[in-house]
């Protein structure tokens, strides 16, 4: 399968670069001191249609390919990636309506999501089911034309921010996470619903990434997505499909930290040389461009393959992020190195950099949990027959 560039892929990203590098960037430090939530570049992005490119043209959206939305992810987080989380989260949440939504649902949510007017943030994980998330707990009982949701959810980024969650919760325990769980949309002025707590990070953190508890919270039974017990299904195709949004991420703080370190090495002297011209420093430089381009590649041939409906998407989108995500932490760290001294203060970017990168090494399934679904895949096409399921083998996010 092949994959061209266009005139229009080169269109949005002068168009992107031009508002992150006018807009964002200059608040990129300011965001991450402070740690708030950026309500003001959501509106600009909402202004500029890019928080609908993966809603369809009916129901408001610009229904982008793939490849634009990674363009538009990989430039904002160039400037600052917890800005760029904005449309990824908007992405991931609204994915289980677009996959498993009815028409009914879709229209009533997506206009709302895909102007920018309402934030959706996607709920899943739980204290003690992170990688494996056939373990959740959460329960949604059926009460006549209702569910009743009770339960909690940890790590939901914008969870405290967001209008609207899709959330997972069991309603059938005995049939466990894998078959028992169902996915719902939950507005969140619900009664019983709550975002009491908002961690403190170590990067992107500007986006909030709240604790959630519902204390009976009432759904409609016309909230519920897909049927009953299919809720881990629509997770783990949410996931496939959202963690190149990742990857595309990743790309875009490995070429901020590059293009940083390349103009702070042509600026800086040492011996009476710039540092730039030192060979060490320019193989340096020549890895991190090299390594960031061909994550960059990897990331738009994973992109082609969703657009298709390839059946092999799985493999190639945990590819994408698993390289990406180890190359922005290399390129990143090396970008440190080349500033010296002045790479570990916050005067500079790439310490922010840094600290942001770590974090596509483990949201949307760590790197050890895309190894498992790569090798899996793997092994299903060399016919390698599959051993008898295990405990961490059978429910990780997949
Ligand atoms: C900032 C942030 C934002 C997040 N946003 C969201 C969100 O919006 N929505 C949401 O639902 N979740 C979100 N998460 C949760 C995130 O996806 C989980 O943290 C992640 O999947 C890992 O789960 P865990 O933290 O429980 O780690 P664990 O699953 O406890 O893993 C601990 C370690 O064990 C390794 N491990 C686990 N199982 C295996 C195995 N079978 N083989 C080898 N190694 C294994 C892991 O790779 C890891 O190194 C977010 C997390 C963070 C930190």
């Amino acid at each position: 399968m092949t994959y061209l560039l266009t005139r229009d892929h080169d269109e949005l990203r002068a168009l992107v670069r031009e508002l992150a590098e006018e807009k964002i960037a200059p608040r990129a430090a300011q965001i991450d001191q402070s740690a708030e939530f950026p309500w003001d570049l959501k509106e600009l992005l909402a202004q500029q249609d890019l928080l609908g490119t993966c809603f369809p043209e009916q129901h408001g959206g610009t229904a982008l390919d793939t490849i634009s939305q990674s363009i538009l992810v990989e430039e904002l987080a160039r400037a600052d990636a917890t800005t760029s989380l904005i449309p990824i989260v908007q992405k991931l949440g609204a994915l289980p309506i677009l996959i498993a939504g009815t028409d009914e649902q879709k229209a009533r949510y997506s206009p709302r999501l895909a102007s920018g007017e309402w934030l959706v943030a996607f709920a899943l994980t739980e204290a003690a089911a992170g990688s494996d998330v056939a373990s959740n707990r959460m329960s949604a009982v059926r009460d006549g034309d209702d569910y009743v949701l009770n339960g909690s959810k940890r790590f939901i980024t914008h969870g405290s921010v967001a209008n609207l969650l899709t959330v997972f919760a069991l309603t059938d325990p005995a049939a466990g996470g894998r078959k028992g769980m169902s996915a719902f949309v939950v507005e969140t002025d619900t009664p019983g619903f709550a975002a009491p707590r908002v961690e403190h990070k170590m990067g992107i953190r500007g986006s909030p990434t709240a604790e959630l508890t519902f204390d009976d919270v009432r759904v409609p039974a016309a909230n519920r997505l897909g049927n009953e017990g299919e809720g881990f299904k629509i997770a783990m195709a949410t996931l496939d499909r959202s963690r190149l949004s990742i990857a595309a991420q990743a790309v875009g703080i490995a070429q901020g930290a590059t293009d940083a370190a390349l103009a702070y090495t042509a600026e800086r002297r040492q011996f009476g040389e710039r540092v730039v011209d030192f060979q060490g420093v320019q193989w340096m430089l020549a890895d991190m461009a090299s390594q960031t381009e061909a994550a960059r590649q990897l990331t738009y041939a994973a992109a082609a393959r969703v657009d298709a409906g390839a059946s092999d998407m799985p493999y190639w989108t945990s590819s994408a992020k698993l390289v990406a995500g180890d190359i922005a932490m290399r390129v990143t760290t090396d970008a440190v190195q080349l500033l010296g001294g002045y790479g570990y203060i916050s005067e500079y970017p790439v310490e922010r950099m840094m600290r942001d990168a770590k974090i596509t090494q483990l949201y949307e399934g760590t790197q050890q949990i895309q190894r498992m679904i790569i090798a899996r895949q793997l092994l299903e096409r060399a016919g390698v027959q599959k051993r008898p399921p295990h405990a961490g083998s059978t429910n990780a996010r997949q």
